[in-house]
């Protein structure tokens, strides 16, 4: 899965990799961030690397379980902007995202999220809304467990979308 938590185009000077405890080590993510935006990665654990300019800040390899990842989402920017956590909702993903689909539709009608940008806002309301549906799909049997795929490559729509918003 691929994840792009800034919308900079500046290359990245640094890299972060976790691997996994288990015997092999298997990479479960590698994020890279432009010098500016180094301060992002002080919530992701792992050996982290200076290095020369390469590709592009913000770019996130994330080779972590469905589970994992959903709880990257909600912890990264989902409760930040939405109040909303799966840890509210007994787990359950297609309630947390319409909750939070819900929350922001009505913060954005109001006042909107301080700091975001609220003509961005509203794309991931209409993100939030097309997640939570997958979700919901998921939940009710209409769609299959291959569904999954689906709703990361939606919420990862929604990630980026959020970082354009809040100007990273
Ligand atoms: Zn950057």
């Amino acid at each position: 899965m691929l994840r792009q938590i800034t919308t900079c185009d500046v290359p990245a000077v640094q890299t972060i990799e976790h691997r996994s405890r288990k015997a092999g080590r298997t990479l479960e993510y590698r994020l890279q961030l432009c010098g500016r935006h180094r301060w992002l990665a002080r919530s992701w654990p792992g050996r982290r690397e200076a290095h020369e300019p390469v590709g592009r800040c913000g770019t996130l390899l994330d080779h972590r379980d469905y589970d994992r990842v959903v709880e990257s989402h909600a912890n990264e920017w989902l409760v930040s902007l939405t109040t909303q956590h799966p840890s509210n909702h007994h787990g359950d993903v297609a309630e947390t995202l319409r909750a939070a689909h819900i929350f922001l539709a009505k913060a954005r009608e109001y006042i909107g999220p301080p700091g975001y940008r609220a003509d961005i806002t509203d794309g991931i309301v209409v993100a939030l809304d097309h997640a939570a549906r997958i979700a919901e799909s998921i939940a009710d049997g209409t769609a299959g467990e291959a569904a999954r795929a689906q709703l990361l490559a939606a919420l990862s729509v929604a990630e980026t979308i959020a970082a354009a918003a809040r100007g990273a």
